[in-house]
């Protein structure tokens, strides 16, 4: 710590997209797997883009050799990068290590994907963003050393190419804190205790980056936020200071930034941050406000989180720097500049959105306009305030012509919203909605149903893809579609399922769908975002006030409906579930921007109801992903989502039965929500663990319709007759029969038409024979 270390540059970004600016990394990685190209070829490509990042984030003004741009490289995840970077694969790959027990990328990529009977490391989502990582096991028996040199190797690459980077790696305390226990751990093991074992692991690997020339590490610590995780904020924050204690008196290390993002840290962890014999803390201004002074202040660099890691919105850069100027106030050494978190969360360049409507792209930002803001506010810090008067002036004139914009403020959709009323929110009482519906529908006891969407085939895809370029007309496209629906009506009348889908073969996704049938959004080309590995999104951009210009659903579900006797359920996404899913207009509170979506949903709902639709489903499977990581944030949240939920179902008629879908059910974590949504029948996920979820809904007291998923629907396998059976035993035995419904976890369009018909065909016979045990006609 004597020796003088090279000051941290004004400005940085935390991350950068690792996917490529056309998804190149997807293709590389998927033509590994499926062995059409060697791991040479993989390596080759990956190199490529890492050079191509590293040249680009030059070209818009962070300095080549000045640590200011951030190698954040990720093959499949940076949780995966470094759980095997530390040694942390699970026992039951042992054998994918070499001979010196390295972990190479055959292993990595087979711990993220499994293999047989090794299943791969659980995926979860990333503090509240549809980003999923790669959940480290750790247990009492995890041997801890380096197994990878990944990370050094490419900060030797990039010196080889002229470039001083800054390695960004998952640090101790978060890795840790993620983990589970591995099955050998004994009950109530926590991760975090294994901590001390792992630190010197860290610190060789910083060793290592530092011979191989780094001067900057960034170790990324955004647990320190989470109010959300098993360890509290004080446990956290007491790992904290001894693993910055520990490492930050290493001798042979780079200076250490600790980045935090996605909220603002926990007092607790600011303190000890602040205390730590590190150089430099990045800290979030965006979703996190100015922390309190802290001793141990004076020596370090206070990166500030002030552009936005996560919307696509250019940035307010007098706001910005009014954020910049009173951080001063805490006495750092130096303030620099920053995003709030990495831009791995947002698309490339808008500059590739040639379809966009000018003006709207004129209000974006994508990682490369984001990047460009943060070098002026860099430029500001170096030059004086003066120095970026031009930048600062166009960032202003862009948010006021947004403000000014036609369609960002809607009259008709904001006099709606002001005249809503309580009434407006409630379907009354649910004992007269279950007779009404129990004479229009005639269900079964345990009526089957399935959750919407049915294998997106080949075929599918293609009529879709030739449609959007043209090829084929609208006409010929909506016979294609007509004649899937036909098809998939008839399978479930084969296989005898009560309640009918229509199987949304013309979705691409559960969104995307609606955006383009809604006012007030836009879609991209090229916006693709990481959700997990080489899967990307290409979330929509919610800019203006929404309104429905024409009914979007009606003449599939009515068509759907005119094929059959049974009812035919609509399907609708759920106003939550599309604000998560797009990236949403930061310049109102999102709860007015979920009602007016629900307000959308509201008269097709109506219109469904007009078409002769009597079932009607609402997707919220985002509802908990959205859960503020702040304790304090979320009665506030679940007052405006489940609010929205409602508002847009309440119009709804008794007789007509509004079921509800949720993945990710951590049941008992919203267990209150989900009763206040007042849906009919709910269905959700219980993949993981079946019997559980039947056990919470049991004690919860929940007495509306549910589902519990019988079958997982991530795999391809068949479940067992006996399997379905079974758990519908527990279900009848724990719950009331009235209650139970039949259905697998989720949509079925990821999987093949084998597996889902035979999977189908057992959920039925599983659920004839229950049916028969309790006495109820088959
Ligand atoms: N209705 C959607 C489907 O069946 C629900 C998907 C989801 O919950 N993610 O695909
Ligand atoms: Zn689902």
């Amino acid at each position: 710590m004597t020796d003088p270390r090279p000051a941290f540059p004004r400005g940085t970004i935390l991350g950068y997209p690792r996917i490529g600016r056309r998804r190149e990394l997807k293709r590389a990685v998927e033509s590994r797997w499926s062995g059409a190209t060697d791991a040479a070829a993989l390596e080759a490509t990956a190199a490529d883009l890492r050079r191509a990042t590293r040249t680009r984030l030059a070209e818009l003004g962070l300095g080549r050799d000045d640590s200011s741009i951030p190698e954040s490289f990720s093959f499949y995840d940076q949780v995966l990068d470094a759980a095997l970077a530390v040694g942390a694969l699970p026992e039951r790959f042992a054998a994918l290590r070499g001979e010196d027990g390295s972990i190479g990328l055959d292993a990595y990529f087979t711990a993220a994907r499994g293999e047989g009977e090794s299943a791969p490391l659980e995926m979860t989502k990333w503090f509240d963003t549809n980003y999923h990582y790669l959940v480290p096991e750790i247990g009492p028996e995890t041997a801890f050393a380096l197994s990878h040199d990944r990370f050094a190797r490419q900060v030797a690459e990039a010196k080889a190419e002229g470039f001083t980077v800054r390695p960004v790696v998952v640090g101790p305390v978060t890795l840790l804190a993620l983990a589970k226990a591995t099955d050998a751990a004994p009950d109530g093991f926590d991760p975090l205790s294994r901590l001390d074992d792992l630190l010197p692991v860290y610190a060789e690997l910083l060793a290592s980056l530092a011979a191989a020339g780094a001067d900057w590490v960034q170790l990324d610590e955004p647990a320190l936020v989470s109010e959300s995780l098993p360890v509290t904020p004080e446990a956290l924050a007491a790992a904290a200071e001894r693993a910055y204690e520990v490492l930050g008196t290493a001798v042979d290390r780079p200076a250490i930034l600790v980045a935090s993002g996605y909220a603002q840290l926990s007092p607790e962890a600011w303190t000890a941050l602040a205390a730590a014999p590190v150089e430099a803390i990045a800290i979030d201004l965006t979703r996190g406000s100015q922390p309190a002074p802290a001793p141990g202040l004076a020596g370090k660099t206070l990166v500030a989180g002030v552009i936005d890691g996560r919307n696509i919105w250019r940035g307010d850069l007098a706001g910005a720097w009014a954020k910049l100027d009173a951080l001063t106030a805490l006495g750092a050494a130096s303030v620099s500049a920053g995003t709030s978190t990495s831009l791995q969360h947002v698309p490339h360049d808008v500059a590739d959105e040639t379809a966009l409507d000018p003006r709207l792209a004129s209000w974006l930002a994508f990682a490369d306009q984001k990047t460009v803001q943060v070098t002026a506010l860099a430029r500001g810090l170096a030059e004086g305030r003066p120095a970026i008067d031009a930048e600062v002036a166009e960032a202003a004139a862009a948010l006021a012509d947004r403000r000014s914009a036609p369609g960002v403020s809607d009259g008709a959709v904001r006099s709606r919203a002001l005249a809503l009323t309580a009434a407006d929110y409630d379907r009354g009482d649910y004992a007269d909605r279950v007779a009404a519906q129990d004479e229009a529908l005639g269900l079964p006891v345990l009526p089957t149903t399935t959750i919407g969407s049915f294998p997106q085939t080949g075929d599918i895809r293609r009529a879709r893809a030739r449609h959007g370029r043209g090829e084929v007309s609208t006409d010929e496209y909506e016979e294609f579609l007509r004649e899937e629906i036909a098809r998939v009506v008839t399978l479930q009348e084969d296989l005898g399922l009560d309640v009918l889908v229509h199987g949304e073969a013309e979705r691409n996704d559960m969104v995307q769908y609606f955006a383009e049938n809604l006012d007030g959004f836009a879609v991209t080309q090229h916006g693709w975002v990481q959700s997990y590995g080489s899967r990307a999104t290409r979330p929509s951009i919610l800019w203006g006030d929404v309104s429905r210009p024409a009914p979007m659903t009606v003449a599939w579900s009515a068509f759907a409906q005119s094929l059959t006797d049974k009812p035919m359920k609509g399907m609708l996404t759920g106003p939550v579930t599309i604000l998560a899913w797009s990236f949403v207009r930061d310049d109102q509170p999102l709860g007015e921007t979920a009602d007016q979506v629900a307000l959308a949903l509201r008269d097709e709902i109506a219109d469904l109801e007009a078409a002769g639709i009597g079932v009607i489903q609402v997707d919220e499977p985002a509802l908990r992903e959205l859960l503020p990581l702040k304790r304090a944030d979320q009665p506030a949240y679940l007052e405006w989502s489940v609010g929205s939920f409602r508002l847009a179902t309440a119009g709804a008629a008794p007789a007509t039965q509004v079921h509800t879908h949720l993945c990710y059910s951590e049941f008992d974590v919203v267990i209150d929500a989900i009763a206040a949504l007042d849906a009919d029948v709910t269905s959700i996920e219980a993949a993981r663990s079946r019997g559980e979820v039947i056990g919470d809904i049991a004690t919860s007291g929940f007495a509306h319709g549910v589902g519990p998923g019988v079958y997982d629907i991530h795999s391809p396998r068949v479940p067992a007759v006996d399997e379905i059976a079974e758990l519908l035993d527990r279900a009848v035995s724990e719950l009331p029969l009235r209650q139970v419904w039949v259905n697998p976890d989720c949509g079925l369009k990821t999987r093949g038409y084998d597996e889902t018909v035979e999977s189908l065909r057992n959920l039925i016979d599983a659920t004839r024979s229950i049916r028969e045990k309790v006495g109820a006609p088959a």
